[in-house]
């Protein structure tokens, strides 16, 4: 939707004199470095051209109205004064996740009015979510006219999704979403918290593949994966306390122990110690110019999330297989949690869009299923927009 014709849909709702404020915030697809954010390693994120985008207005009293064209009958309603709380309908606490965390840091927030349109498919791998937060924190902020630096507010609307969404994700995509800068990936060290922007040259194309699957085990699975590497650290720990998390523990000193661990652990693991290996030279090969092993690299790490981490799916391992076959491909990989979502592959840009036609064609036949796809430049994280 454009913002002259959101700009409409807000007036035919909410009335008034006053031009709303636009904020445009991005999804993300991460390149490399997966199912390392909560082992304090590393991830290579960008924001996408998908977005939601918020239009906003001051009210003069204390409630904040939001409403989705997608889900145009289910408005959400709450007021500053009062204690906020998780609620329906359930999109809603994306919007009150954010409000709550910084009216908690003793932001002086003013009333809202607000519609969110959306080019950024909901729950398709892409962190809608993050999208949802860190945008309406941005409109918050921009009402009241406050200021805030992008990393603090990642903090915060992480915090906001693990106690308004309960869901316990790391720090990757809400600061990615937030502190996106376009033309540019990030290599974010997840401890420390500290982004390193690396420039995405135009000649390479960036191309996101949904995979259509639906496998409700996923969440699950996550926290299982989370308790398999706290148990391999809790190993390592004995025999160096200085270790915290798997971010502390070498391959070799993983591959030296390989019985004590047992299978499973050791393989889970391997995948994180070597999918940070594999992260950090993958920021190295970018930056020279070496598509070709950054793909490699891209594919290792799927090849480790298959068979070590155990979280792709036949869908996600045919669209990746696929892309192997096609001309102009340096890499392709599984990106975000697993069992479902997109995949993320490094083209040549004269070779996109046959790419996406052929891999779309083949997929259909095997699935028959038209997968969502779609190539996308790195953008900037969210902000306000002119309209
Ligand atoms: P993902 O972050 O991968 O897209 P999640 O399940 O974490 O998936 O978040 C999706 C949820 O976020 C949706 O179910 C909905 O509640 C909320 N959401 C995302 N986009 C919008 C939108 N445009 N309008 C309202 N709610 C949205
Ligand atoms: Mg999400």
């Amino acid at each position: 939707m454009t913002t002259d014709a959101l700009k409409d849909a807000f007036f035919k709702i909410y009335g008034g004199d006053a031009d709303p404020i636009f904020v445009r915030s991005p999804g993300r697809v991460n390149l490399i470095g997966e199912h390392t954010d909560y082992n304090d390693g590393f991830v290579f994120p960008m924001a996408i051209e998908p977005h939601v985008i918020l239009a906003a207005r001051a009210r003069d009293d204390d409630k904040v109205i939001a409403r989705s064209t997608l889900f145009p009958d289910k408005p959400v309603q709450f007021s500053l004064t009062q204690p906020i709380t998780t609620g329906k309908p359930a999109w809603g606490n994306y919007v009150r996740g954010a409000v709550a965390m910084l009216k908690a840091k003793g932001v002086p927030l003013v009333g809202m009015d607000c519609l969110i349109a959306n080019t950024l498919p909901p729950g398709g791998g892409l962190s809608s979510s993050a999208a949802m937060e860190v945008g309406t924190s941005r409109a918050m902020l921009a009402l009241a006219g406050e200021t805030m630096d992008s990393l603090p507010l990642a903090l915060l609307c992480q915090k906001a999704e693990h106690e308004f969404a309960g869901v316990p994700c790391g720090v990757m995509d809400q600061t990615i979403v937030a502190a996106g800068k376009a033309g540019h990936a990030m290599l974010l060290d997840c401890r420390t918290h500290t982004p390193t922007y690396a420039p995405l040259g135009d000649d390479v194309t960036v191309v996101v593949v949904n995979s259509m699957a639906k496998h409700s085990l996923a969440d699950g699975e996550y926290a299982k994966r989370r308790k398999e590497c706290e148990t391999g650290v809790a190993y390592f720990q004995k025999v160096d306390p200085k270790v915290i998390a798997l971010r502390d523990v070498t391959p070799a000193q993983v591959n030296a122990a390989e019985k004590a661990l047992g299978d499973l652990t050791f393989r889970r693991c391997r995948h994180v110690v070597t999918e940070n290996e594999r992260c950090l030279a993958f920021a190295e090969k970018l930056k020279a110019g070496d598509y070709t092993a950054a793909g490699e690299l891209m594919y290792a790490s799927h090849a480790s999330l298959k068979d070590d981490y155990e979280v792709s799916v036949k869908e996600l391992d045919f669209l990746v297989d696929t892309a192997r076959t096609l001309d102009g491909v340096y890499g392709s990989r599984m990106t975000g949690g697993g069992f479902c979502g997109c995949t993320v592959s490094l083209v040549k840009p004269a070779a996109v869009e046959k790419f996406m036609a052929d891999i779309a064609n083949i997929f259909q036949a095997k699935f028959g299923k038209d997968p969502v796809r779609f190539a996308t430049k790195a953008t900037d994280g969210a902000g306000v927009i002119g309209t």
